[in-house]
């Protein structure tokens, strides 16, 4: 486990967002691309996210916009945060997802991690966030369990965890989405 300091030096930035996305969560979204993963699997389709200086900065305004997005676009009903790994900065993903919810706490927020939950599920930092998480799709991209198939995540290891029912029986609860919408 690491400090809060250690954290407190990840710069908030961003690798991308795509609005009406259909791919990353069940139904229509708006999916943010965090910047920064230190997971580094081999055969990583994002490697330009991996370094926590590239991309672009997030700012106030960027966040604003994707609460305008989800306030004029009511079919939207789902607020994706993927990356790079945005559990590797949970300063930046705790302020967005609370001002998201906050602003529209109609949206299901889905985020992908390559932590294993049951490796982080007690660390404090983490507990700020994933009350505010309907669906956590966990684990590294692991190049030989690869399974085009599967719906929302690369590898058979990746779970897609139903957070709410999760916490409420302390144990991990997947759920079986086979169609993307
Ligand atoms: S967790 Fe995702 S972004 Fe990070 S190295 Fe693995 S596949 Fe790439």
């Amino acid at each position: 486990m690491k400090d809060t300091s250690f954290y407190e030096n990840i710069p908030y930035r961003y690798a991308g967002i795509i609005k009406d996305d259909v791919n990353n969560g069940k139904g229509i979204g708006l999916t943010l691309f965090v910047q920064y993963c230190p997971h580094r699997c081999r055969n990583c389709q994002n490697v330009h996210t991996w370094s926590m200086y590239g991309g672009f900065i997030f700012t106030e305004e960027i966040l604003e916009k994707i609460i305008d997005y989800f306030k004029k676009h009511r079919y939207a009903k789902r607020f994706t945060l993927s990356g790079g790994d945005p559990l590797a900065n949970p300063l930046m993903t705790n302020w967005i997802i609370k001002r998201v919810k906050k602003a529209c706490p109609w949206l299901h927020i889905w985020l992908y991690t390559g932590y294993v939950y049951e490796d982080i599920q007690n660390e404090k930092i983490y507990k700020n966030i994933f009350p505010y998480l309907d669906v956590l799709i966990d684990g590294p991209y692991e190049d030989e369990l690869r399974d085009i198939t599967l719906a929302f995540r690369g590898s058979s290891n990746q779970r897609i965890i139903d957070m709410k029912k999760t916490l409420e029986e302390n144990h991990v609860i997947t759920m079986n989405l086979e169609e993307k919408v």
